[in-house]
């Protein structure tokens, strides 16, 4: 249970206009809450929800202590419904039952609230369903949708809601919440660089294809190291094959590109900033290998075959020509 305050640090922007519409005792009819994984969404629909339901009306926050709070909290309140997908999908009778409860007044008091979690996965007729319900709100009934893909509701539901955006996770956040997920430390702070949101950057943890694209990497800057005459056949034979299309050329190229920001990290004593946790011991023999300047113009040659491979020259070339440039 988060209040508003807390939620702030997160989401300032959302938690602010949250908090000046109550202010204002200017609460929609509908909200549609949309940011992707991690961003609070639920946390801040219940606070929401606890805010309308409690009884101490004179504060902001909801006091947590009162009856209706307790039960808003203990998941036990007839006036507040959470809906969730059925499976893979939201469904009309879903909507249409939370309808009827709906038509006889409020149990408790007038008021009444319903939260509907990934509302993106409603089928049509659910989705059509809903719009009947808001286009003919009743007084005390707020809606609160959640979503990560805003984009996918119908237009018609998206225009009957106040749009509250959320922003996106920090990098720093979305490393966090992969550690208290589970992922390793130096792997949490590799997949938050590669992927800007937490969905992707959790699911490079079960990913055989990244794993894999790890291992050449290193296996590479090693070549490039001990035998820099071979580096050219390997990116032939092993790079080329297993990164196959551009997209995957282009997170190959980002790879080496930690790989030498590093060595240019423990070149100048910044040990905070390390992307590649998991080889430190490589990367600071490595680094011994490479003068600074060095760094700079593999740097630059790394970015410039990103912008080559985005202008649609030939991978081949591309990597052949950076390859040539890493060997010096
Ligand atoms: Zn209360």
């Amino acid at each position: 249970m988060q209040r508003f305050e807390e939620l702030e640090h997160v989401q300032p922007v959302a938690v602010r206009m949250l908090k000046q519409m109550i202010t204002n005792q200017r609460i929609a009819h509908a909200y549609l809450i949309h940011g992707d994984s991690g961003t609070k969404k639920r946390a801040i629909a219940q606070t929401l929800a606890l805010r309308l339901f409690c009884q101490e009306t004179d504060t902001i926050e909801p006091c947590l202590t009162c009856r209706d709070c307790k039960r808003v909290i203990s998941g036990n309140y007839p006036d507040l419904h959470w809906i969730k997908p059925d499976g893979l999908s939201i469904k009309k009778e879903q909507i249409e039952a939370l309808q009827r409860e709906f038509t006889y007044s409020g149990v408790e008091s007038n008021r009444k609230v319903y939260i509907i979690e990934d509302a993106d996965l409603m089928t049509v007729n659910a989705a059509n369903r809903l719009l009947k319900f808001l286009e003919e709100p009743s007084q005390e009934t707020t809606a609160i949708l959640l979503t990560k893909n805003q984009q996918q509701l119908l237009d018609t539901i998206r225009s009957r809601c106040q749009v509250i955006a959320l922003r996106p996770l920090s990098g720093q956040a979305i490393e966090q919440a992969l550690i208290e997920s589970g992922v390793t430390p130096e792997n949490a702070r590799l997949f938050q660089a590669v992927a800007p949101q937490l969905d992707q950057a959790k699911a490079l943890d079960q990913d055989e294809w990244f794993a894999e694209a790890r291992k050449l990497m290193v296996q590479l800057m090693q070549l490039l190291i001990d035998k820099p005459e071979e580096a050219l056949l390997f990116v032939e034979k092993n790079w080329m094959n297993h990164f196959d299309d551009r997209d995957k050329l282009l997170m190959g190229l980002d790879l080496l590109l930690y790989w030498f920001k590093d060595l240019m990290y423990l070149h100048i004593g910044d040990i905070e900033h390390l992307v590649l946790l998991s080889y430190k011991d490589q990367l600071e023999q490595a680094s011994l290998r490479y003068r600074r300047i060095d760094l700079v113009n593999i740097l630059t040659a790394i970015t410039q075959a990103k912008r080559k491979l985005n202008q649609h020259t030939h991978p081949t070339l591309v990597m052949e020509q950076l390859t040539l440039q890493m060997q010096r």
